[in-house]
């Protein structure tokens, strides 16, 4: 049967579009906090769906067009509020009467109009968006049978096939949709957050180490490249702290971690890469940097540690120490690969000749020490 095709035209179109769109929107979910830009493109992307399920819309009695349309004005009114609600709802209504100025059209308008209204009403009930969207869909095939009624002047026309098949596909198609973009939204999510857990440290926020390996691999790109502009690398690693999970134990342990990483951020330049590599082992690797000005920076940072207090909770503040090694292409190494190795090597000999300092590995030369 012709109808029931053209229905179903209408569903696969309304969930390949729906597709793209997550697609395309993957960096973040649609909410009423996301940007006026990101409102006003979902809202474009919902009209243009209208515009897609009016085009292959049914036709019924030469005038009378039905389609699926209310369904992404349902959908990005429920999400997004207001403002992506009434553009998909101008782009629709426009493009409905450049089809032709007709009784139809203005019904249209004033279908849409109301439908869009009751929307924002529905979306500011405090239930889950699957039972908001059915209750959506209830008022929209409800304000469609008035319609109808209304129009063909026939109460029993409201169990015509028009109208039947209307209710069921409106459900059908409008429970896909959400199902689909509940769906999609959850997918794009766990997407953002296995992306970010790939390259954050969650314990510091700092970089972990297969961000640092992909940075510092870029940095010595560049810096073979260009052995005009130096790089250099600090390698930190806190004295004894071993004892202090023995003394306050590990979730203490963990709590200093936090506040070290914060304490590296902000002795280290803007643009430098921190990093924590590994248990309590860090790095900060500096770009355009020369031996001597690393140093200093390392300096600043080891005194910072040493000056701080971190505090373990309301009562206990304890002190620690770290000791650091530093390398730098071309002045140190002369292969950018060997920069790693070599500020372990130099961190190691701080270790050995005391704690508390810091090494830069060619000479082995103890630059500070307290
Ligand atoms: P050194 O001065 O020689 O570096 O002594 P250290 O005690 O710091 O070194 P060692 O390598 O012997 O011990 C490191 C300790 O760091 C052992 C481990 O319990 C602790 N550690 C590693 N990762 C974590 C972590 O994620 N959380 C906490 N709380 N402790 C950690
Ligand atoms: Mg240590
Ligand atoms: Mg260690």
């Amino acid at each position: 049967m012709q109808l029931i095709q053209d229905f179903f035209v209408n569903m696969m179109i309304m969930l390949a579009l729906l597709f793209i769109y997550f697609q395309v929107f993957r960096e973040e979910n649609l909410t009423p906090l996301s940007s006026i830009k990101r409102k006003i493109l979902s809202g474009l992307y919902a009209g243009m769906i209208g515009i897609f399920l009016m085009i292959y819309s049914i036709q019924v009695e030469t005038t009378t067009i039905v389609d699926l349309r209310h369904i992404p004005l349902l959908l990005v009114t429920l999400y997004g509020g207001a403002l992506p609600g009434v553009v998909a709802l101008i782009i629709i209504q426009m493009t409905r009467f450049m089809i032709g100025m007709n009784l139809s059209s203005f019904v249209s308008l004033g279908l849409l109009t109301s439908l869009y209204i009751g929307y924002l009403l529905f979306r500011k009930w405090n239930v889950s968006n699957f039972i908001k969207t059915i209750w959506m869909l209830l008022y929209s095939n409800f304000a469609f049978s008035v319609i109808i009624v209304y129009f063909l002047l026939d109460i029993t026309s409201l169990f015509s096939v028009i109208n039947v098949l209307y209710w069921l596909t409106s459900m059908l198609t409008g429970l896909m949709a959400i199902y689909t973009t509940e769906h999609l939204r959850k997918t794009n999510q766990l997407f953002r957050e296995y992306k970010k857990s790939a390259t954050v440290d969650p314990l510091t926020g700092l970089n972990n180490v297969r961000s640092f390996d992909e940075v510092l691999n870029r940095a010595i790109q560049g810096a073979s490249a260009n052995d005009e502009k130096p790089l250099s690398l600090l390698v930190i690693d806190i004295d004894h702290f071993k004892d202090v999970n023995d003394t306050y134990g590990h979730a203490a342990g963990d709590i200093v971690l936090t506040q070290f990483g914060k304490t590296l951020r902000s002795a280290a330049r803007l643009n430098d890469s921190v990093s924590r590599n590994g248990g309590e082992e860090f790095t900060i690797l500096l770009e355009n940097c020369s031996n001597r000005e690393a140093l200093e920076i390392g300096e600043r940072v080891r005194s910072m540690i040493e000056e701080n207090s971190f505090a373990i909770n309301k009562e206990i503040s304890i002190h620690i120490t770290a000791s650091i090694g530093a390398s730098t292409f071309p002045e140190t190494v002369s292969s950018p690969d060997q920069l790693y190795r070599e500020a372990d090597e130099a961190l190691y000999q701080a270790k050995r000749s005391g704690r508390n300092r810091i090494y830069s590995n060619e000479q082995t030369l103890k630059l500070y020490e307290t």
